[in-house]
């Protein structure tokens, strides 16, 4: 479980026994590296990233990307990177508008996505989906008297926010990497924050301690392009720059084509260990990996999951 909440800030880390001290004792404070990677860049009109997801450095690891939406009524933030990194994001929020942060919306439950909620205070309107929220409320970051912190509002497959060049639309499509993964939709702009339903071009990290499913995930996918598909051409991924439609529907195709590797190693009576040595990219997959690191998001940890779905 703890294994997961980190999730991001393992990639590119060999040693579990390191993440896993990463995560009880949170870093004091954002490296100089990781500040250094953290910048604000406008993607389209008044929708901004805060990057600094560092997969290639967890020197420089921050969290998932952050998504800054200047509306009239002030500024939406979408996922607060991990804990303590409240007072960067406002900072970086500052150097492109005056308005105060009105909302919060978190695409899934994982401490790099929740962490800094805490730092927006308890007056902040907060948006995530029903599931997330009760995966929240498990978390450590929001227990006890931090418990005034979890999300005030809850959506089960659909919510929109604010109207006319400001709306937000907020769907829920099924299990992926949790069971509670939020696309938030700019429809003004044509553009969406995905989080970890895409996080990068490689095998995904699946949580199924939170409901996340390696069979379902590509039937979610398939639904979420289906329905978005003439709303949006620009992505925000949980860990890699943004990318597009067009990626969004080849990732999907990458875990459909895992998950039927899956049945058909499962029906041919392999073990996992047989079917994770054996499985490779497909070459139509150009610059995909089967994981960003040794630990997370591997063939085997991915092959496990699948087999125990489908073993149900
Ligand atoms: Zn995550």
């Amino acid at each position: 479980m703890k294994r997961c909440l980190v999730l991001g800030a393992l990639i590119g880390i060999g040693s579990l026994s390191m993440l896993v001290a990463g995560f009880q004792a949170p870093p004091a404070g954002p490296t100089p590296a990781a500040l250094a990677a953290t910048k604000i860049e406008r993607i389209k009109d008044n929708l901004y990233i805060i990057t600094g997801s560092g997969v290639a450095n967890t020197n420089a690891f921050s969290g998932g990307n952050t998504a800054v939406f200047i509306t009239n009524a002030g500024v939406v933030v979408i996922d607060t990177k991990l804990p303590g990194w409240g007072p960067t994001i406002l900072q970086r929020i500052k150097t492109v508008t005056d308005k105060p942060v009105t909302t919060i919306i978190n695409t899934h439950t994982h401490a790099d996505h929740t962490g800094s909620n805490e730092a927006f205070g308890t007056l902040v309107d907060s948006v995530v989906q029903e599931n997330t929220k009760a995966n929240m409320a498990r978390m450590d970051e929001f227990k006890g008297d931090k418990a005034k912190f979890l999300p005030k509002r809850t959506f089960k497959d659909r919510f929109t926010m604010f109207n006319g060049k400001d709306e937000i639309d907020l769907y829920y499509f099924g299990r992926g990497h949790t069971n509670g993964d939020t696309f938030v939709v700019f429809p003004g702009i044509k553009t969406m924050h995905v989080g970890d339903m895409f996080a990068w071009k490689a095998l995904p990290y699946i949580d199924a301690g939170n409901g996340g499913s390696v069979i379902e995930q590509p039937q979610t996918l398939a639904k979420a392009i289906a329905t978005l598909n003439k709303y949006v051409d620009t992505v925000i991924n949980g860990h890699i720059p943004i990318s597009s439609m067009k990626d969004l529907k080849e990732y999907a195709d990458f875990t459909q084509d895992f998950a039927d590797y899956a049945r058909n190693a499962v029906n041919a009576g392999k073990t996992v260990d047989q079917a994770a040595a054996e499985y490779k990219v497909p070459s139509r997959f150009k610059g995909y990996a089967t994981g960003g690191n040794p630990d997370f998001g591997n063939a085997k940890d991915n092959l496990q999951i699948a087999y125990d779905e489908l073993k149900k």
